[in-house]
């Protein structure tokens, strides 16, 4: 599944690169996906890091 930040809600707390920086990373002060990774949507720690993203901004889907 695919993994995309939306960075009209993202504000860098870096949570998610804190979390999982092999799959996220912080490009120009907000969360990305590390490029190769925008498909690993099905790994639970992927989930879990877009669950305890604090502004939401994180989407696992289709
Ligand atoms: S955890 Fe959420 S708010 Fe923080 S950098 Fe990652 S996407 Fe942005």
């Amino acid at each position: 599944m695919r993994i995309t930040v939306d960075p009209g809600l993202c504000y860098g707390s870096g949570e998610c690169v804190y979390r999982l920086p092999s799959v996220f990373t912080v490009v120009d002060g907000f969360g990305a996906v590390i490029p190769g990774h925008e498909n690993a949507g099905d790994d639970p720690e992927v989930r879990e890091a877009a669950e305890k993203c604090p502004s939401q901004a994180i989407t696992v889907g289709e």
